[in-house]
Parts: structure tokens; C-alpha cells; sequence
């Protein structure tokens, strides 16, 4: 099959634009609708640093090089990655491996924070201890948390996340399923909204979420970027993997519903009245981050898993 552009060989089919792609054709798809995503979202403002979270899997690994390729030679913006190192033997050590080559090659100054130093626990030793609930509800608020750190840490005047079309709108509509308009609300605000108060955390921005996760994963192989692909071996199927199959099988009949399930997000989460449906924000009275209780959740689980 030949690209809808050139005369050169496809590499991919485009089933919701109808287009076959070359190799080319493709690389400048992607770069385009990032470019046009920061723009859209006003990502990028004069003397920013952005702090690109990089996990050493395909999202975040394409999306430092996109980034570094189309912005690396800007004076408006700095680019630095921070990967985390949750403490999973056998999976995180090889993905930081992967993060520490890709910015070596890259030349982007790269730092790793791990749950270790930060908080005195792994994954692992969670995973080992006797502590109710599951690896991925503690992991999951140690994460947020951790980034936030980092975002501190290396003076971040955005948090750049790899987030693909597929991850948001899993998200987006896992959100209406539970019925939650509070979750709504805070995921808009959080991370899709192009206005942010600044108020309590760094901007979370996600420049990624209009490329398709197969689209993300042909340009890593293509670029032959070096990726680890192996999920974390905490990873729970329950409600996300049967979302992201439902989704993939309605895609694959009706091309274009992950663009249409977040144009409906965007234009309904837009319409919310946020203030009074967002709880009020004060400060952990432990560590200080932000919270709705007297005590934030990343603290309760710490007593929790120590205890
Ligand atoms: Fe952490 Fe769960 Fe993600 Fe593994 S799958 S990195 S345990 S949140």
C-alpha cells in the first residue's frame, strides 16, 4: 500500500482519517499534532522548564525525543527528564536503564528520584509486607507525589506527561462509567484544561494525548528509540484493561470514537461548575502538599505500610 501523501511504502493505516502513512509522513503527523497541542493547550511560555516524567517505556520516551527534536534548540524553553524508581526488581531497574540512554543520547540532563530516598519504601517491600489493598493504590499516590517532588526539586514550570489518546480517554470514560463529576471535574483541571491557577501544584500538561498508542509505539520502533516494553508486573487488569479492550474493539468498528469520546469530555468537563464541585484545598499538616483532609493521602498510606 502506498502513503496517501507519497509515492513511498505505507508503514501505517490511519483507519479514522483514512490516510496510510509512510515512515516520513508519519514522524511529521506526529510532530505536527504535538505542536499544534501545545499551542492549543499554551504549553509553552518564554523561560519555561519543562520537566518531562519519563518512565523508559514507549509514551514518555517518544514524546522527550519529539519534544528535544522540535524545541531542543529553542532559547524560550528548557528540557529536563526526571524518571522514578518505584523499587520493583526486575522491571523499574531495566526501565531507568532504558530513560538513562535514551537522555543520554538525546543530550537532555536527567535526574531519577526513587521511592527508596523519598519515602524509606519500595514497591517490593510493600508488595512483600503484609499491607491491605493492592501494590497499585499505594504505587499510584507515591508516584503523584514523588512528581510532585521532582517538579520542586528541578524548578519544573510544567510536568510533562506521556499520556497517549488511548490512556485519556480510558480515563475519560472510566470516569462517566463510575459516574464520577468530582473525578471529572479534577482530571480536566489537572492535566487537560489550558488554564491552571498555579495555586497548589505545577502545571501537569500532556502533549501526547492526540496520538493514538499505536501510533506511539510505530515511531518508537521506527526511531528504534531505546524503550523498555514490558509492563510492570503489578499491573492490575480489573476496570482500565476492560475499558481499554472495549475501547480498542469499538475503535476497530467505529474509527474516530477515542477523538470523540474527548471532544464530549473536553466540552462537557468545560461546562462544569468546578468551584463548586471541587473540595476545598489546604495543607497536609504533616508534609505540607496539598489535600481536602487534615492529612494527606500519601502520609495516611506511609503510617499505614510502616506501621
Ligand atoms: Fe506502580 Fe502499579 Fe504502575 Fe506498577 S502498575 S508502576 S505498581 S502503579
Amino acid at each position: 500500500m502506498e502513503c496517501s501523501r507519497c509515492s513511498e511504502p505505507a508503514v501505517l493505516r490511519q483507519a479514522y482519517s483514512g490516510n496510510h502513512l509512510c515512515t516520513s509522513h508519519l514522524y511529521q503527523s506526529v510532530e505536527k499534532r504535538v505542536k499544534s497541542r501545545i499551542r492549543k493547550d499554551g504549553i509553552m511560555d518564554r523561560g519555561d522548564r519543562w520537566v518531562v516524567g519519563l518512565s523508559g517505556g514507549k509514551d514518555s520516551s517518544v514524546l522527550l525525543h519529539v519534544l528535544q527534536r522540535v524545541f531542543g534548540d529553542n532559547p524560550t524553553v528548557e528540557i529536563v527528564a526526571a524518571t522514578l524508581d518505584e523499587g520493583i526488581e526486575g522491571y523499574r531497574n531495566e526501565a531507568v536503564e532504558a530513560s538513562r540512554e535514551l537522555a543520554s543520547q538525546l543530550g537532555v540532563e536527567h535526574h531519577v528520584f526513587s521511592f527508596d530516598d523519598l519515602y524509606d519504601v519500595t514497591v517490593d517491600e510493600i508488595t512483600a509486607g503484609d499491607n491491605p489493598g493492592k501494590p497499585c493504590s499505594y504505587c499510584g499516590v507515591f508516584r503523584r507525589s514523588a512528581l510532585n517532588h521532582a517538579s520542586e526539586k528541578l524548578d519544573a514550570t510544567k510536568l510533562v506527561m506521556g499520556h497517549n489518546l488511548d490512556d485519556v480517554a480510558q480515563t475519560a470514560l472510566m470516569n462517566f462509567l463510575d459516574g464520577d463529576v468530582e473525578r471529572i471535574s479534577r482530571h480536566y483541571e489537572a492535566s487537560l484544561s489550558p488554564e491552571h491557577d498555579g495555586e497548589n501544584f505545577v502545571r501537569r500538561v500532556k502533549p501526547l494525548r492526540d496520538i493514538p498508542e499505536k501510533e506511539v509505539a510505530v515511531y518508537a520502533q521506527l526511531k528504534d528509540l531505546p524503550v523498555y516494553l514490558d509492563e510492570c508486573p503489578n499491573a492490575e487488569g480489573a476496570t482500565r484493561g476492560e475499558v481499554r479492550d472495549m475501547l480498542l474493539e469499538y475503535e476497530r468498528r467505529h474509527p474516530g470514537t477515542r477523538h470523540s469520546i474527548m471532544n464530549a469530555y473536553e466540552k462537557i468537563a468545560t461546562n462544569l461548575d468546578h468551584d463548586s464541585i471541587d473540595k476545598d484545598v489546604s495543607s497536609c499538616e504533616k508534609c505540607g502538599e496539598p489535600t481536602t483532609g487534615a492529612v494527606c493521602r500519601k502520609c495516611s498510606l506511609l503510617e499505614e505500610v510502616k506501621a
